[in-house]
Parts: structure tokens; sequence; C-alpha cells
């Protein structure tokens, strides 16, 4: 009782519980970035009621909230927006807990993933779990993959089939023209979105564009539209199947594309509201292998069936690197180098860019995927504020959810990061794992939907999973 008195007297309002939604929260004192690109500004009152923000305001609240947090000195973003995800239950066929997935990506700022692969009926009800706060998750959309339909009839049924199930959108890859033209036919009267992961295929962005998808993931189909000769150059030897062979070869590809006609792909992509949903980082092990190798989080946080799933082995998508050489990094470099300068031109000429990170594969860990992003797309050229509204604005724009996901403004959902630090200074900031040592930095509270995650909280839980995951 005694304790309570003091409590009242000193004026301190409860802090928040980890994955409790209090009825009213109020974060105080914090610089606010809106995620538009518009500059940051504080200090700022939050409130936040059942899940939605309410009011953004300078001081003196009304009333104080059932919880309070102060964000004196910290930074709030609106929680990010990863386009590119996969909830992976598995990987080479051996289990792993898909809880691993959702808290990485919630430590790393990540509240909502568009799941373009993975076991539809799991994505589905950890969708509507997650929705109702019985699962610590991010928001989920479902984009599951269309297959290989061989006929125009059989990629109109699995449409069907697909919007049957309560789907979000769609994800078509490894495509021929009838079949995709078909199946893109359909999702559009049924309201579907599609991304699109072109390869070298028969189709390319040309096809993409004709079909008005909602986005591109990746690249390869974008310079592969634009080649001078029709075809890339390849070696006599080369084979599609053979990853060391793809992968190779594919750092070779932007120094083929024609400028001219590429920049015409581009134009084409922005008319017909084509989006670009790069996935940077999941390439960068192609340029630099040692780094990808030796990032300071696998050492407490790499999931042994993942660590076991990145080793060398043609078997394994992404596992590509047989007597990986310099050559082929070097290769690499310049590769990204052309490819950086097309995403930073793309929206320069008014396109959108979002941020996917399509972790999982190649040396990237759920989360971490998405904020070395962060850091690419500031190669790229990109004003951190810019590359914020990537990961926000943009991602929620091209769901559809434009007014309610994405921003931190009145009316909006309660969707935020607190974070230790300015990342509008460094991104490195964003990291759970400091790769700097020194002062304290990580996103300190994940809220989606008004549920407040303490990251600490959910790294220590990781880390436990990985612990016993690693027991002989
Ligand atoms: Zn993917």
């Amino acid at each position: 009782m005694r304790y309570f008195v003091f409590l009242l007297a000193a004026g301190l309002v409860a802090q928040p519980q980890h994955g409790v939604r209090p009825a009213r929260m109020i974060v105080k004192g914090a610089m606010v970035v809106e995620g538009t690109g518009t500059p940051a500004q504080g200090p700022l009152d939050i409130t936040i009621e059942n899940g939605v923000i309410t009011q953004i305001a300078r001081g003196s609240q009304s009333r104080p909230g059932d919880v309070e947090i102060d964000a004196r000195g910290k930074y709030v973003l609106p929680g990010f927006i990863n386009m590119h995800g996969h909830l992976h239950q598995e990987r080479g066929g051996v289990p792993m807990d898909p809880n691993y997935v959702l808290k990485l990506w919630l430590a790393c700022g990540i509240t909502t993933v568009r799941d373009v692969g993975s076991n539809l009926q799991f994505t589905l009800d950890t969708k509507a779990k997650s929705a109702r706060g019985e699962v610590v998750a991010p928001r989920l959309f479902a984009y599951p993959v269309l297959g290989r339909p061989g006929t125009p009839e059989a990629a109109v049924n699995r449409v069907k089939e697909l919007k049957s199930r309560g789907v979000d959108g769609m994800k078509i890859v490894g495509a021929w023209r009838n079949t995709f033209d078909a199946a893109a036919q359909e999702a559009s009267a049924a309201r579907l979105p599609i991304a699109i992961h072109i390869g070298v295929e028969e189709t390319t962005a040309a096809d993409a564009i004709r079909n008005k998808v909602a986005t591109i993931e990746h690249w390869y189909g974008i310079p592969d539209a634009a080649l001078a000769a029709g075809v890339q150059n390849f070696p006599s030897t080369y084979n599609y199947m053979n990853e060391a062979d793809r992968f190779r070869y594919a750092g070779r590809l932007w120094r083929e594309a024609d400028p001219k006609k590429l920049a015409a792909v581009l134009d084409g992509m922005i008319a017909n509201n084509v989006a670009w949903d790069p996935t940077l980082e999941i390439y960068e092990a192609s340029r630099d292998l040692q780094r990808a190798q030796n990032q300071p989080w696998f050492k407490d946080y790499l999931h042994p069936v993942l660590a076991a799933f990145f080793e060398p082995n043609l078997a394994n998508h992404g596992s590509y690197f047989i007597n990986w050489s310099s050559t082929d990094e070097t290769y690499w470099k310049e590769n990204f180098r052309l490819w950086l300068a097309a995403v930073r031109d793309f929206e320069a000429r008014g396109g959108t860019i979002t941020m996917g990170e399509d972790a999982g594969y190649i040396y990237q860990m759920y989360g971490f995927g998405m904020l070395r992003n962060f850091e690419l797309h500031q190669e790229a050229g990109f004003h951190p504020l810019r590359i914020i509204k990537h990961a926000t604005v943009n991602g929620a724009k091209v769901l559809g959810a434009e007014g309610t996901l994405g921003r931190v403004r009145a009316g909006w959902a309660a969707d935020l990061l607190i974070v230790n630090g300015n990342p509008l200074e460094d991104f490195k900031v964003l990291y759970p794992v400091t790769p700097n040592a020194g002062t304290k930095t990580g996103i300190e509270w994940t809220i989606k939907a008004g549920f407040p995650y303490h990251v600490p909280r959910l790294m220590t839980e990781v880390k436990s999973l990985v612990d016993q995951a690693r027991k002989p």
C-alpha cells in the first residue's frame, strides 16, 4: 500500500507489459518520423487507444495513459513492412520452429510481412491469430505461389482455388507467357494483386508491365527485357538448373543491358503502376561471401537448421557457393553498381520502390536481412527519410493499406518502433545486436496494433530457441 501511494505521489505510470495491449498507452517525448519522407519532429506525445493512434501532440495530455513509455531522446518510426518474407517452418526438409522467424521479424522492427510463399494454411492461420493478438507475430499478407500450371485453363483454376482460400494476392514465378497472361487476367477479375519473381525465362519485365502486376520481385527480368542482343551471352556449357551457373552469370547480366532500352522498361513499369521490390541484401553474398558468412549475430542467434541450410549444397536453393571466385565477386560488384543506379533512377523517374528481404536463404537471417537493406538503399544514394518511406509508406501503398498502415499519424494503426539512437544518422542503430561497441542502440519496443513487444525480451527468447536446438 505504501508503495502504491509512493507511485502516485511521484506521478509514475506503469510501464508497458510485453505482449499485453493496454486500453490507452502514451509514448512521451519522442522524435517522430511519420514515414512519408517529411523531416523528423519532436518532442511529441503519441496516444494509442485500442491499437490505433488517436492523437499526436506536444505534451500536456488531458489524462495519463494506463501505461506510458518514456521516449525522450528516442526516435519513433512506423513499423516496417517487409514485402518479401517467407514464414519458414523448415529448411532443407528439417523442421525449424516458426516462432524463431516471427520473433526475429518483430525484434528487427517488422510489423507487417507480405508472405510470398510458404505453407499457405499455416500462414493463413498465423495471420488470423496475429490479428486477434494470440501469437507474437507481425501482421501477415498471404501471397502464395501460383505454381507452374501447364495450360491457361489450369492457371485460371489455380487462381480460383487460391481466391477461395482467402489469400491477399499471389506470387508468380517461372511463368510461361500464355499461362501468365491467363492467370493475370483471372487475378485481375478476382482483385488479387500479383508479385512476380521474374528470373531469366520466356517472360520478362515487358510481360509483367503488360499484365500490370503489383510488384516485380528481385531484378533479373528488368535488364533481361533490355538486352541489346535479346539474350544474355551465356557460355555454351551454361545450365539454368545448376544454381552455381545461374547465380554466376546473373552477376554478368546488368552490364549487358542497353541503357536506352533499360530506361524504356523502367518508364513502362512506372506508367503501369508496377512497383519494384529489389530485395537487395539477398544478393550481397555474391559480391562479398566472407562478409555474408561472418555476420556478428550468427554466434548467438543463428538457428542450427538454418546454418546447415546455408552450407554450400546445390540441392538447397541459394546455397550455390561452389568454387565462388574473386572474379565472380568482381563481376557482382559491378552488377550491384549498375543495379543500384537503376533502382535510384527508377524512383527519380517516378517509380515506387519497396523493401523486402527474402531471408532464410543465402546467409540472411530473418529481420536482419531487412535491416541490411536500409544500408544498401543508402548505398544506392537515397536520403534516409526516403529509405524509411520505402520500408513503410510505399509498402502500405502496394498492399492497398495506404490509409491504415505505414505512418505514424492519428487514425493509422499503432504499428510503431521506439528506437534508441537516431536512425537518420546511422541505420546500424536499428540492429538488435549492435555491430558497434559503446552506446546503447537497437529498437527498444516494437508496437504492433497497440501490442508492445520489448525487443531485448524477444532476443532472449530467440536465443533460448537457438540454444535448445543446438543441444546435441
Ligand atoms: Zn523469396
